[in-house]
């Protein structure tokens, strides 16, 4: 990762094979910036790490402003009951500990806004943003809480049914399925993954495979295959999702044969066909993994341009839970907040006199 001590400087990003990209600015051509708003802290996202940043840059009197982007409360409005995150011993539903979230952020002055940030420019501070394509925004810092959208299938019922028995997340969900059959569709690592791991309290685990191979790693692969509960299933594609308000079936293709069948014993299904983290935005100025996944510095939530940090699971391919995308939102606003302290605002270049360039003031 390459790190500039320089504030005011800033680096072209990489991707996995540490090419450098080069960003595409054409967005702001005819865009007026003259006035345009300034703002100490812009969070782009509001799942868990978003509104916790949000939370302590308010208490730090840094009046954030965040764009809610298109899912307002992140990936957890699309489920049901949340019930590994400390505080909420009943456990709670996902869209009202969004909420919650919300409440908390705006108590301390959090100026959230509907809207999407498509573009940024961030050669220089101060950092320019487009929201939705047209709105300029400026910003001093800018914290990303964009999150990662997980794969689905796209067919109807299953869309209809997520958070009902469909989810993409077995660490979340697979309590919920004590003693019933549930299927896991991928042939990966993870797929591989939450299969072992469903077996802890499902009576039985497909395992549904479009190819005749796994992708998955050897070992990851001996320990489903060596696990009694796990049952692979070749070849097979899920074309339906059965049930009105929940799973209550599945109906499967064998693409060699064409032979479709229903499985009418199962009653969860889970996807593990990978996420897609939402770094669009950000492409070319920010160093990512070959996945898009944006890379922090060790320990922090330092990116490769000084003053932009990011947080949850834009960054975090490895544990996506809630609460982890929270920490590192607690981690953003205070490295933001230390980081604008120690480096000071900077006026647009339009402010500035050809013989006044650009400074910092404490
Ligand atoms: C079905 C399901 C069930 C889950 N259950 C649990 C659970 O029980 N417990 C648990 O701990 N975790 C659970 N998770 C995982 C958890 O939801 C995620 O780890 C967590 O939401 C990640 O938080 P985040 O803030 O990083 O991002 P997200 O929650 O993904 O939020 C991203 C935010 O960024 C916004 N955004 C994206 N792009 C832009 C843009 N360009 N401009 C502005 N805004 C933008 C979106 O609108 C959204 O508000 C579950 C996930 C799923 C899918």
């Amino acid at each position: 990762m390459a790190v500039t001590s320089d504030p005011n400087a800033t680096t072209n990003g990489t991707t996995g094979d540490g090419a450098p990209i080069t960003p595409d600015l054409s967005a702001f051509d005819g865009i007026d910036f003259a006035d345009a708003e300034m703002h100490d802290v812009v969070i782009i996202g509001t799942g868990p790490a978003g509104w916790t940043a949000a939370i302590y840059a308010a208490r730090a009197d840094l009046e954030p402003l965040v764009y809610m982007g298109p899912q307002p409360g992140g990936q957890l409005t699309t489920t049901t009951d949340v019930e590994n995150y400390p505080g909420f011993p009943d456990g709670i539903l996902g869209p009202e500990m969004m909420e919650r979230f919300q409440e908390q952020a705006e108590r301390f002055g959090t100026d959230a806004r509907y809207g999407t940030v498509t573009h940024v420019d961030f050669s220089e501070r101060p950092f320019r943003l487009l929201v939705d394509e047209e709105t300029p925004v400026y910003a001093q810092t800018v914290i990303i809480s964009t999150g990662a959208s997980a794969r689905y299938l796209g067919l109807e019922n299953e869309q209809r049914l997520i958070g009902k028995g469909v989810t993409a997340c077995a660490t979340c969900d697979g309590s919920f399925f004590r003693g019933e059959t549930v299927a896991v569709v991928g042939g990966g690592d993870s797929a591989m993954e939450e299969s072992t791991f469903l077996t802890k309290f499902a009576e039985k685990v497909y395992v549904l495979h479009r190819r005749d191979e796994l992708r998955a790693s050897k070992i990851m692969q001996e320990r489903a295959f060596e696990n009694e509960k796990i049952e692979f299933v070749w070849n097979t594609e899920v074309v339906d999702v059965l049930g009105e308000n929940q799973v209550e079936g599945i109906e499967v293709i064998n693409n060699e044969t064409g032979e479709t069948r229903v499985m009418d014993e199962v009653t969860g299904l889970f996807l593990a066909i990978g996420h897609t983290p939402n770094t669009d935005p950000f492409t070319g100025w920010l160093d990512t993994d070959d996945n898009g996944y944006i890379i922090t510095r060790p320990d922090s939530t330092y990116t490769n341009v000084p003053g932009v940090f990011a947080s949850g699971d834009a960054q975090d391919h490895e544990y996506r839970q809630a609460v982890t995308a929270a920490g590192t939102g607690c981690m953003a606003a205070i490295d933001a907040e230390r980081w604008l302290a120690e480096n000071g605002r900077v006026e647009p270049e339009s402010a500035r006199t050809a013989s006044q360039p650009a400074t910092a003031k404490p």
